[in-house]
């Protein structure tokens, strides 16, 4: 499991102790393997995270290890760090990510154990069932960005945050994006493979305040839409046409004005001006865009696509 913590001190200790009995309780029912593990990515955290890391690490001998990171990144790029060092530890088949303050119900992650090994899949989101424990503020927020991402194109499951199981291979083809402005979610709905979902009820947090204030919410939002969709830059063009159009119309009742003689000396040709010449910046707006948009979506790189299968070497699948 890859948890990232930022300033998580009072939580983490009753975190890793929780998540431990339960995936002891699993590997007891075989349903997962003994030499399971925890990775915790201290995200420059600045109370006493770290030593506290350290600490569980000689508690747990072996089976928790911790990764301080330099300074503060991002909960998106924390979960990235933990990813690659499992990746090149080699240390598991399938793997975790989770919020270390667990909000998230832990018992889902016996179901999406099991979608993974039984349903084959290689990707299980955790899908909250509700957003009652949210404030009236977050849940109304939550509500608007769903919808903005929707609206966007921007491909997301709603509901559905950081709390997911990644199979090897999965985990493999997410390293492959080579984008600096990571916003999970979107990347892995759009990787395609097998998808499970596991649906769970989230609690408040117990320990410590959230790292996600209003703004810094916001602007997840705008890098969320931003990295995923370039229907923003098209709707400039868009506007530029319908600002035309409505030139049009200016333009007959401008020619009205003029037949009944209401106008002032001059106040036609501005009029007209200002409502063409405005929308011709519009539509060339709209057009470099695209093209911006195009080298937005090319300087990515991103892998064109997966394989799933083959018909040869089922077995080595995953
Ligand atoms: N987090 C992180 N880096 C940050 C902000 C948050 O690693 O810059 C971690 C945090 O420690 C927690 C998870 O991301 O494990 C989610 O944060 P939080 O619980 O504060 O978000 P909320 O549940 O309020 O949306
Ligand atoms: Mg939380």
């Amino acid at each position: 499991m890859v948890l990232p913590c930022y300033n998580e001190e009072a939580a983490l200790e009753y975190s890793i102790k929780s998540l431990n009995e339960v995936l002891a309780a699993l590997a007891g029912d075989r349903i997962i393997d003994a030499a399971y593990k925890l990775v915790c990515v201290d995200d420059g955290s600045f109370d006493g995270t770290w030593p506290m890391i350290c600490n569980l690490a000689r508690n747990y001998q072996g089976r928790l290890s911790g990764i301080k990171l330099s300074r503060n990144v991002g909960h998106q790029n924390a979960i990235l760090a933990g990813l690659e060092h499992v990746r090149q530890e080699n240390l598991c088949e399938a793997v975790i990510t989770m919020d270390a303050d667990l909000q998230d119900d832990v018992a889902a992650i016996k179901e999406m154990v099991e979608k993974y090994r039984l349903e084959n899949c290689d990707i299980v989101l955790g899908v909250r069932r509700s957003r009652k424990s949210d404030s009236l503020l977050k849940r109304y927020t939550a509500q608007m960005f769903y919808s903005l991402m929707k609206n966007t194109h921007t491909p997301v499951v709603p509901d559905h945050a950081e709390y997911r199981l990644m199979s090897r291979r999965a985990v493999d083809c997410l390293l492959q994006y080579g984008e600096r402005n990571v916003f999970l979610r979107g990347i892995i709905t759009s990787m395609g493979f097998k998808t499970g979902m596991v649906y769970y009820d989230r609690r408040p947090r117990q320990f410590g305040r959230s790292k996600y204030p209003l703004a810094r919410m916001l602007n997840f939002a705008v890098e969320g839409i931003t990295s995923f969709s370039i229907r923003p830059i098209r709707s400039i063009f868009l506007i530029g046409v319908v600002s035309l159009v409505l030139t049009l119309s200016v333009g007959i009742y401008v020619l009205a004005a003029i037949l009944l003689g209401r106008t002032y000396p001059g106040w036609a040709s501005l009029m007209l001006s200002l409502w063409f010449l405005g929308s011709l910046i519009l539509i060339a707006l709209g057009i470099i865009g695209e093209y911006i948009g195009k080298i937005y979506l090319e300087v990515k790189q991103r892998p064109r696509y997966f394989v799933e299968s083959t018909t040869w070497g089922e077995e080595e699948k995953r």
